[in-house]
């Protein structure tokens, strides 16, 4: 089994393309297509060849590329979700939770994390410990609960938080300082927190990204990911709530921060 590169490149401001590629095979992925000549011009930099686009979700900052990708690669295979191959009719494989797709002789377990959208999936390749979590799960966040509900949200973060812990972790966005900020407010005390703050904010004045991160670090300083954690229930007065109710409290406590 060969490790599998990945390049990582900002666009559109605050978003992430990410290319994923098999030298052996050839054979070169991008995770979503938030801007067609940004992924084209990624692809150049590094002489790869695309031939598999996973999409996470509908949303046009994910979805967009799509048709000049196409263009420029006639070949490559459109993987997305099931419900959404009617809203992109780019979309030429649906997939579903559980699914298992082949990438260059890998396997690439699908699994669905409705809740900022209800047809999000992200794509978990367990041989290299890479999950690409799209806007579900970000450094110290998570998405915004645009369609589904609190809920579902937290039982789409509670799977996730079943990877293994050493997990990589690549997102659809650099919001991690904005984050960072609102993870202080209610789990201020924590000093793996602290000490993470610090370093985001001093790789964001470099302009460096933030991500990869992974599973182990997120359930230390993410907020919604640590709604069990005694510390940020003391601190939000939720002692005896369930782990779903302090999730929504704190996701609403975002929304408003
Ligand atoms: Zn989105
Ligand atoms: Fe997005």
């Amino acid at each position: 089994m060969s490790k599998l590169q990945i390049h990582q490149f900002p666009c559109l401001g605050d978003n992430y393309g990410v290319l994923v590629h098999d030298d052996a095979s050839g054979m070169t992925a991008s995770i979503d297509a938030p801007d067609g000549q940004a992924v084209l011009d990624a692809l150049k930099e590094t002489s790869w060849k695309l031939t598999h686009i996973l999409v996470t979700h509908h949303h046009a900052d994910h979805t967009q590329g799509i048709g000049e990708l196409i263009s420029a690669y006639g070949d490559c295979k459109v993987i997305g979700p099931t419900e959404t191959m009617s809203k992109v009719p780019s979309i030429q494989l649906g997939v579903g939770d559980g699914d298992e797709i082949m990438f260059a002789g890998q396997s690439v377990q699908v699994i669905a994390t409705p809740g900022h959208t209800l047809d999000m999936i992200n794509f978990y390749f367990p041989e290299q410990g890479v999950v690409f979590t799209g806007d579900t799960l970000f450094a110290m966040g998570c998405g915004r609960v645009f369609e589904g509900d609190p809920a579902m949200m937290w039982a789409s973060l509670e799977k996730l938080m079943k990877l293994p812990a050493d997990t990589a972790i690549y997102c659809g966005h650099e919001y991690t300082l904005a984050n960072a900020n609102f993870a202080m407010s209610v789990d201020g005390d924590n000093p793996a927190l602290q000490a993470r703050v610090e370093e985001v904010k001093a790789l964001r004045e470099k302009g460096e990204p933030t991500l990869p991160t992974n599973m182990q670090l997120e359930l230390d300083t993410n907020p919604f990911l640590r709604a069990a954690d005694a510390g940020i229930r003391k601190n939000l007065g939720m002692e005896n709530a369930s782990d779903g109710e302090v999730f929504a409290e704190i996701r609403g406590r975002k929304d408003n921060f």
